[in-house]
């Protein structure tokens, strides 16, 4: 705020030594006159100050407005555990407390054909969270999949979370990154809790999450 005083009264300086006057006559109320008795070219000046205060007023509350929100951003992402260059941050892990305990592309008994996901195992509670910005396009019990939340990324990834004890994000709802989606459970088609995660790029065939993962960066 005080930058944003500074560069005010810079610009009253500035109209002032363009009066023709020292600076106190920078305070309007001193400089009043009717526009009859005024200088045209005076009164546009004066405009034209008042016009580029509100203009600097306008930038400076943006700059703050950002910076709030990038701060919110990265506090976020330091209390999952990030470090460095937080803003700039694009990617987080969908969970934080996990075991790897089951691969994509899996086949077997557990599964009805093939693994379509990658199994985190954790336990009951453990808080699940938005990869990325996006939006929740749904929250449903999808039968072996129990509790699943469909997180779709700006590019239309689709991410399943699935097998949740319970939802917290509701759909329709817009989130960034490293904003809670759920919690672990079990439900559904699980003989623990784990949250079981699939990727499916344009809401097409899953690929494996965790070269996914991998190919932004993370090291699930
Ligand atoms: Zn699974």
């Amino acid at each position: 705020m005080d930058l944003r005083r500074a560069v005010a009264a810079t610009v009253l300086v500035c109209a002032a030594v363009a009066f023709g006057a020292g600076p106190a006559s920078a305070v309007p109320e001193q400089v009043e006159g009717t526009a009859e008795t005024r200088d045209p070219s005076e009164i546009a000046l004066e405009r034209q100050v008042h016009e580029r205060e509100l203009a600097l007023t306008a930038m400076f509350d943006a700059a703050e407005r950002h910076a709030e929100v990038e701060g919110v951003r990265a506090d976020r992402l330091a209390a999952l555990g990030y470090t460095g260059n937080l803003p700039d941050l694009e990617h987080v892990l969908p969970i934080h407390d996990y075991h790897l305990s089951a691969g994509f592309g899996l086949t077997g008994p557990l599964w009805e054909s093939i693994h379509t996901g990658a199994d985190f195992g954790a336990t009951t509670g453990t808080s699940l969270v938005a990869v990325a910005d996006g939006t929740v396009t749904e929250v449903a019990y999808a039968g072996s999949y129990g509790n699943r939340t469909i997180f779709t990324l700006e590019d239309g990834t689709e991410l399943w979370y699935c097998h949740q004890l319970t939802p917290l994000a509701s759909a329709g709802a817009r989130l960034e990154i490293g904003e809670p989606i759920g919690l672990v459970g079990s439900t559904g088609n699980s003989t623990g809790p784990h949250l079981h995660f699939e990727v499916r790029p344009g809401g097409g065939a899953p690929i494996d999450p965790i070269a996914w993962l991998r190919s932004l960066g993370l090291d699930p």
